[in-house]
């Protein structure tokens, strides 16, 4: 990888166009799918759009492969999460410190004082942010900015698109609030594979337990699933959760532990945590993920 970036440098040096320049609209690159729908809704037709990660994909674990280093290359602007969720691009990243594109790692805009801390991560923080819906609204603006600031024809219409995209965050807001108060407060505990609902617990007071720790990065010990097979026998647990993005085993493992000590607990489906459904799906979209997420969340456990 080291190598293959620095004779794509190289080449890039000499023969490397972007699309700005052929057609005029600005060469956006994304790293995570939630990231992509949320610079989709902005930028709409007035952007290329280039998405890196697709459904399913883990980003802790996400290597960039030889055709991602191009794009990211090509690039006019890249929006990433940052707190270090995509731990291996960062060093992808880095290394295109001292080209003229511009890196906007989309959670540094955010108040590190109202963020989770974790000791997981090079960052200090707990990447996964966009589980709040309030942040997910900054990253937004951000994201107008930022696009408004490099295609300043269009700052109207990007200021148009954020306008509309923050009135349906509003909406989702108000409606997830609304299902979740029909789930009684004591109900509210989520198992799920690994970390990544902690501000999810936080905005809507769940209690989250991860077998996993917050990154994919470190499997889970038997240690954890015997620690975690107790805890839901002692809370009448009624279902765990899978996730999209990370091994059913791992769960499947928790739930055997609960077994063999003589009771029951469902695995209630799968969440979408740090990647959305299929393009094209509702769940494909950061507000059809909330919506199903919550949904499957508050069936399961009522
Ligand atoms: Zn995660």
């Amino acid at each position: 990888m080291k190598y293959l970036s620095i004779i794509l440098v190289a080449l890039c040096l000499f023969s490397c166009k972007n699309n700005h320049e052929e057609t005029g609209k600005l060469n956006i690159v994304t790293t995570t799918t939630m990231i992509t729908d949320l610079v989709q809704n902005i930028g709409g037709d007035l952007i290329e759009l280039n998405g890196l990660m697709g459904a399913g994909v883990d980003p802790h674990l996400y290597k960039a492969s030889e055709g991602d280093v191009t794009k990211l290359y090509n690039a006019d602007i890249i929006f990433y999460n940052g707190l270090h969720l995509e731990g291996k691009l960062v060093e992808v990243f880095e290394k295109m410190e001292s080209s003229n594109k511009i890196q906007v790692p989309l959670a540094d805009g955010l108040d590190t004082s109202t963020l989770i801390g974790s000791e997981y991560f090079a960052s200090n923080y707990d990447p996964h942010v966009w589980f709040d819906i309030e942040y997910f609204k900054q990253f937004s603006s951000k994201v107008a900015q930022v696009l408004s600031e490099n295609d300043t024809e269009n700052s109207a219409l990007y200021a148009e698109n954020l306008k509309v995209y923050l009135d349906k965050l509003d909406a989702l807001q108000k409606e997830i609030r609304a299902t979740i108060a029909s789930l009684p407060v004591e109900k509210r505990i989520l198992v799920t594979a690994h970390d990544a609902f902690n501000y999810f617990g936080k905005a809507y007071d769940f209690e989250v337990v991860g077998l996993q720790g917050l990154s994919t990065a470190t499997e889970a010990g038997v240690q954890d699933v015997q620690r975690l097979s107790s805890f839901i026998i002692d809370n009448k647990v009624k279902a765990i959760f899978v996730e999209s993005s990370v091994p059913r085993r791992t769960i499947e493992a928790l739930q055997q532990a609960v077994k063999s000590k003589g009771h029951d607990v469902t695995i209630g489906g799968s969440l979408y945590s740090d990647a959305l459904g299929n393009y094209g799906t509702i769940e494909g979209t950061y507000i059809g993920m909330f919506k199903y997420n919550v949904n499957t969340i508050v069936n399961e456990l009522k």
